[in-house]
């Protein structure tokens, strides 16, 4: 029977990256029957509403989902669609795995980084708790609770088990914020003392962007609550290649989002130069777990061969192909 998947294209380059991993996805043979629906900022251009009811309908009846990035006004306008669908299908799990990819010419190509991000999904300073106190003077509330703390620590400790990963990291800055950092830190270290045989450490958060650029090899899995993970995501994707590499899952008890750690690259929208290898990647993940585990080997083989050869590269990574190049070499190394 075919898999029932979500697609939301999203704005921007996301349209051109949806496609682009479609049709690598279709090329793995694997039976997949997409439902597309909009939302974003073409879908309250369409039909007012930035989440339509067909995409939460959509979600409840597949359950996974591949999405393009969605576009979030800047200091005004709508609440960002991202932070809507984790917290209405309470995807607590934002799981980024950054790794180099064969061939590719980084600045810091010679280093073995193979890290795992697990960002906190729902809560911190995402809650959108905003308001002018008095005039010119606004206060914007951090959440941490000990609910999601501690299921964050625990998916994170349980994904470092399962996998045979040797060390996380929490990340902080409970120096300063040391009641809800603090909190954070308290849950991380409650779970990590039920997993003895993973190695435990901490580190606050700007001593970690320094080692993460000094050192980037040395680290395994970064537990981080939202903001820190968000920021820390866009700079891990720097080390390897930058924004069109680095795939993501957005997981729930119920449902699974996959996207890339990138935005809608107004700057090259429409201009057939976006990189699909952030998309691919993300749905290497998703046939993962929707058990297709030889399709998603041979869609990352795939990718892995187009860099290794190196002659179908979007300008991002040092190439000149454009984005139906590399697809067609995704897929003709599929075949
Ligand atoms: P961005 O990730 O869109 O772009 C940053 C830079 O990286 C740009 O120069 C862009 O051209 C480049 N880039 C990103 N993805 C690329 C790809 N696949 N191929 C080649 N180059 C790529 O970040 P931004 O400009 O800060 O944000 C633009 C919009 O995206 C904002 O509205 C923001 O809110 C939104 N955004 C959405 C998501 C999401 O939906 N998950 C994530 C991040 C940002």
């Amino acid at each position: 029977m075919a898999h029932g998947i979500t697609v939301i294209p999203g704005d921007g380059i996301g349209p051109e990256v949806a496609e682009a991993t479609m049709r690598a996805v279709e090329a793995t043979g694997v039976a997949v029957a997409w439902e597309c629906v909009e939302a974003g900022a073409k879908a309250l251009a369409e039909t007012g509403k930035l989440l339509p009811d067909t995409v939460i309908q959509s979600l409840n009846r597949t359950h996974v989902g591949l999405k393009g990035p969605t576009e979030t006004p800047i200091a005004g306008g709508h609440k960002s669609i991202n932070v809507a669908l984790r917290k209405r299908l309470d995807l607590y799990v934002n799981f980024r795995p950054v790794r180099m990819l064969p061939g590719l010419k980084t600045r810091f190509q010679d280093l073995p980084i193979d890290m795992v991000i697990f960002r906190e999904n729902t809560e911190d300073l995402y809650s959108g708790l905003e308001h002018e106190v008095v005039t010119d003077v606004v206060e914007s509330l951090k959440i941490i609770t000990r609910t999601a703390s501690i299921r964050i620590a625990r998916a994170t400790f349980e994904f470092a088990r399962k996998e045979g990963r040797k060390k996380v990291t929490a990340i902080h800055k409970a120096n300063i914020m040391k009641m809800s950092d603090g909190l954070f830190l308290k849950c991380c270290r409650e779970v990590a003392a039920q997993f003895s045989e993973i190695e435990y450490g901490e580190l606050i958060v700007d001593n970690a962007c320094m080692q993460l650029v000094m050192r980037p090899e040395t680290f395994d899995i970064l537990l981080l609550p939202n903001l820190y993970g968000d920021i820390v995501s866009d700079l891990a994707a720097g080390l390897v290649g930058g924004l069109g590499i680095v795939p993501g899952a957005n997981l729930g008890e119920r449902h699974a989002l996959f996207e890339a750690v990138h935005g809608t690259a107004p700057d090259i929208k429409g201009k057939g130069k976006a990189n699909p290898t952030a998309l691919m990647q993300s749905a290497a993940l998703m046939l993962a777990h929707l058990g297709e585990r030889k399709a998603s080997r041979s869609l990352q083989a795939a990718i892995e061969k187009v860099y290794m050869e190196g002659k179908h590269l979007t300008g991002d990574v040092g190439g000149k192909a454009s984005t139906s190049e590399f697809t067609k070499a995704v897929v003709g190394s599929l075949r």
